[in-house]
Formats: structure tokens, C-alpha cells, sequence
């Protein structure tokens, strides 16, 4: 299949990518580069062996988006491409909306028009809302606390309408829960903008010195240990679920189909520092702080659906995830360089 992977220079977009093509599809990378760097594409172009196909696009655009897919040729779209930072989502909900729900309608209007037929949409596990018991199930109802997750939820939900309008579309809602690590060369990983929000590239840029401390938000949840509790999955099994998903949309007769992908099995904050310290060879600097705004104590998956129906699962270990982390953060320890000015004339 020739796949469009919008926000293919980004975390999961570029490992998926590369998965894509090891299975013998033509993977063809759209991004904004707003939030990602564009030497990422000559080191994925390294890895994948051949010269990958990138457009530079910004999928809001509906007439740029047109001409991309009316000239693309593609079977499938799998659409990682938003902003995803909660705290900013909240400081600014109309750039959230705008963006995420704006490219998700130019992409369905231009795949709607030129006759494309698979839409596999990165879902995130935050549309189960605040107070969805654990482990958490494909049926659950979805809500949101956040700018953010709304954009998650109205898209899955613009995604089933369009399927209701269109029976030939197929839909695949992932719903990820804490994607982590890196591919084994270390050449790629999670390079957040900015301060990062999530608790593993916390804990990487700690560990290669460039944080004095992690903060530990509360340890005073109903949890083994006192620390909140989350479904770290690694992203090369993460990839491996995108792949395992549109192998399957070519053969269901469900027009919409919903998956969790996670492992299932819930790891602690201080197990994760525990195994990123044993990753890295030294102890890390750590401080507990009061919990933070909205967070939960436990999430995590029920991913039977998954194995089931996919024949998918995530096996990587807690681990795994740091130690792949680690030899992406150490190699990289600003993450991806910038590319040299006039370089975007490179992109095809
Ligand atoms: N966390 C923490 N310190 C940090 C960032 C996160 O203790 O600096 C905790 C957070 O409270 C949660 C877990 O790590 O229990 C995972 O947080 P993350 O933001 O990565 O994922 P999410 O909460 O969105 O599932």
C-alpha cells in the first residue's frame, strides 16, 4: 500500500514510518515541521535504506491538502499529525481546535474526494476522561478534561459520522496509553519542543544531566508504592499496532474500529525511575512534589481487544523502554540537531 503518515517527522509518526516500509509499504511523510526537525528525515532515510518521500505541508490548508492526496496515489492515511500538549491546550483551546479538527476535515474531505479508503486516526487513552475505573475498555463512554482530549474525542467522532456517510470508509480509533522509548539505533526518539510534559523525557534529560531533579507528583496515592500508576507501552510496539491495524482494515466489513493499545500492565513513577536508573548506570535526583491538576492514580489498558482482533501486543519491558530511551538520550543529548539553513529544499 502507498500510506500517507501525516506528522511523519514527529515521535510515533517517524518510528511507524519506518515499520511502515519494513512491511513492504511505500510510506510517504506529511508534516508542518512546526514541532518537528527536519533532520530527522535524513536519518530515517538512513535507517529505511532508500530515500523516503516527504511533503511539507500544513493539513489545515484544505486546497494544499487537496492537491497532496489528488496527486498522492494512497490506500490509507494514518494521521498522527496535532498538538498535543495539555497545559498549552488550555492557555490556548482555539489554536487546539483549529488545528486538530481542521487538518482531520481536510484530510477526510480530500481522501472522501479522490477515493481513499482507509483512515487510521492516533487516539490517545485520555478520551476515557477522569473517572473511568481501570483497566480501562474499548466500550467505556469518552469525555474530557481538557482542550486537548476534546480534540481527541470530536475527532473520533467526526471520524464515525464520516463513516455513517461513506460505508466504503474504513476507520481504525488507536487509543494509546504512555508511548515510550526509542528505536534500538538510537538515531530517533522523542525530542519534545520546549519543556516536555510526560514523565519519561523528564527523566532521560535528568539522567543526561540537562534537569537538576525529577519531580515526583504525589506519593500519596491508593498505589503499591504511593506513585501514580500508568501503561507504558514501548514505540516500536506501538508502530507494530499501526501496522497489525491496517493489515486489518483491509479485510474487516466494520466500518469503525476502536483499539486500545497498551500492555496492560500499570508501572509506577518510582519503578520507572528505578528502571531508568539501572538503564543508565546511576541513581537519579528525585524530589516528591504535591500531586499535580488533574492527574489520576491509575491508568491502564484492557488490551484484549487488541491481541484478539490484531493479533497485536505489546512484550517490551519496562526496561526495554529505558534502556532504548537512554541510548536515544545520550546519543542525542539536545535531541535532533537543526537542520542547516536551505535544507527544506530537500524535501520533495
Ligand atoms: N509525573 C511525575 N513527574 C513529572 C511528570 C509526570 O511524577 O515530572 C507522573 C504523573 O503524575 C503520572 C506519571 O508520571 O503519574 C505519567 O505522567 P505523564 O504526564 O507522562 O502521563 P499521563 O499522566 O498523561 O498519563
Amino acid at each position: 500500500m502507498r500510506i500517507l503518515v501525516s506528522g511523519g517527522a514527529g515521535y510515533i509518526g517517524s518510528h511507524t514510518t519506518l515499520q511502515l516500509i519494513a512491511a513492504g509499504h511505500d510510506g510517504v511523510i506529511v508534516d508542518d515541521f512546526r514541532r518537528s526537525k527536519r533532520s530527522v528525515v535524513a536519518r530515517l532515510d538512513a535507517l529505511a535504506g532508500r530515500s523516503i518521500e516527504v511533503h511539507e505541508v500544513d493539513l489545515t490548508d484544505l486546497a494544499a491538502t487537496d492537491a497532496l492526496v489528488s496527486a498522492g496515489g494512497f490506500d490509507a492515511v494514518v494521521h498522527f499529525a496535532g498538538l498535543k500538549a495539555v497545559g498549552e491546550s488550555v492557555e490556548k483551546p482555539l489554536d487546539y481546535y483549529s488545528n486538530n479538527l481542521g487538518s482531520t476535515l481536510s484530510l477526510l474531505a480530500a481522501m472522501s474526494r479522490h477515493g481513499v479508503p482507509k483512515f487510521v486516526f492516533s487516539s490517545s487513552a485520555t478520551v476515557y476522561g477522569e473517572n473511568a475505573p481501570v483497566p480501562m475498555r474499548e466500550d467505556f463512554p469518552t469525555s474530557a478534561t481538557n482542550p486537548y482530549g476534546w480534540t481527541k474525542v470530536m475527532q473520533e467522532q467526526i471520524l464515525r459520522d464520516a463513516a455513517v456517510a461513506d460505508p466504503s470508509l474504513r476507520v481504525a480509533l488507536l487509543r494509546y496509553f504512555n508511548p515510550v522509548g526509542a528505536h534500538a539505533s538510537g538515531t530517533i526518539g522523542e525530542d519534545p519542543s520546549g519543556i516536555p510534559n510526560n514523565l519519561m523525557p523528564l527523566i532521560a534529560q535528568v539522567a543526561v544531566g540537562r534537569r537538576d531533579k525529577l519531580l515526583i507528583y504525589g506519593d500519596d496515592y491508593p498505589t503499591p508504592d504511593g506513585t501514580g500508576r500508568r501503561d507504558y507501552l514501548h514505540v516500536e510496539d506501538l508502530a507494530a499496532g499501526h501496522v497489525a491495524a491496517l493489515d486489518r482494515l483491509g479485510t474487516t466489513d466494520v466500518t469503525v474500529s476502536t483499539w486500545n493499545l497498551g500492555t496492560g500492565t500499570p508501572t509506577s513513577v518510582r519503578e520507572v525511575v528505578d528502571a531508568f536508573s539501572r538503564a543508565c548506570g546511576h541513581e537519579l535526583p528525585v524530589e516528591v512534589a504535591p500531586r499535580r491538576a488533574g492527574d489520576v492514580a491509575e491508568s491502564y489498558a484492557d488490551p484484549s481487544r487488541a491481541e484478539a482482533e490484531l493479533g497485536w501486543r505489546a512484550d517490551r519491558t519496562i526496561d526495554q523502554m529505558c534502556e532504548d530511551t537512554w541510548r536515544w538520550q545520550s546519543q542525542n543529548p539536545d535531541g535532533y540537531p537543526d537542520a542547516p539553513s536551505g535544507s527544506s529544499s530537500d524535501l520533495r
